[in-house]
């Protein structure tokens, strides 16, 4: 995490645009098969390993990684990164007002944080709204929640546009960081097993996450 900030940092003072995407194993098996997500991820600036999955995949290969570095995980520290700095937030997606609830408790957690938040949506029909809002609050760092491969293909459509130095796909992070959706105990996320939780709680992920025992096979049988 300190070096993914650290990195993030970086990119919002070379000014923009930037992409960073948190990728999952459900990322990785549709990367395989959609030749257009594939190029936005191999294109973005910054690709950080959202889960286990990844980070186990990646030790495997022969890359160093230490520990996961989730969407959810990343929006506060990175709250108060802007603060510190100077920079500018800006949230958007999820439901309509889950964005705005969570501006506002970055905001009392943050003395002097600037952010703002839409809900808006992924669809070209959105665009000239979303952009008016964002270009409206100078934004700097761009928190993106439409889910994956939209929130993806979305900031690559309109990077240019943005006006922003950074801007990250968090998937479901708003809807956890307000309590939308229980996060897992502590002692499972320390055990690894999120994923588990997530599944109980939200059994309609099972067709998603169906695709984990390919991606496991896939791992195992790639070439170190
Ligand atoms: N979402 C949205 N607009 C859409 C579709 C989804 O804002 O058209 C939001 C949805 O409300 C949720 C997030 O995108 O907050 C997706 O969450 P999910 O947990 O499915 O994402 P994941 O982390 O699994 O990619």
């Amino acid at each position: 995490m300190p070096a993914a900030l650290e990195r993030i940092e970086r990119l919002v003072e070379g000014g923009g645009p930037h992409q960073v995407a948190t990728v999952n194993p459900e990322f990785v098996m549709r990367a395989r098969k959609d030749a257009a997500f594939a190029r936005v991820l191999e294109g973005a600036d910054l690709c950080l390993p959202d889960g286990v999955g990844v980070v186990w995949a990646a030790r495997r290969l022969g890359c160093d990684l230490r520990d996961p570095v989730a969407g959810v995980d990343l929006v506060q520290p990175l709250a108060a990164m802007c603060a510190r700095r100077g920079w500018r937030l800006f949230l958007l997606g999820a439901t309509r007002g889950v964005a705005a609830e969570l501006a506002e408790r970055l905001r009392e957690a943050n003395e002097g944080l600037e952010v703002n938040a839409h809900s808006g949506g992924p669809d070209p029909t959105h665009d000239v709204e979303t952009l008016h809002r964002i270009h409206d609050h100078h934004a700097d760092v761009l928190l993106v929640a439409f889910g994956a491969p939209a929130q993806e293909m979305w900031i690559d459509r309109l990077k240019n546009r943005l006006g922003v130095s950074v801007a990250i796909g968090v998937g479901g992070a708003f809807d956890y960081l307000t309590g939308r959706v229980p996060r897992a105990p502590v002692w499972m996320r320390r055990a690894r097993m999120e994923w588990l939780a997530r599944l109980v709680r939200q059994p309609w992920r099972v067709r998603r996450m169906a695709v984990l025992p390919v991606y496991a096979i896939k791992v195992l049988r790639s070439p170190r």
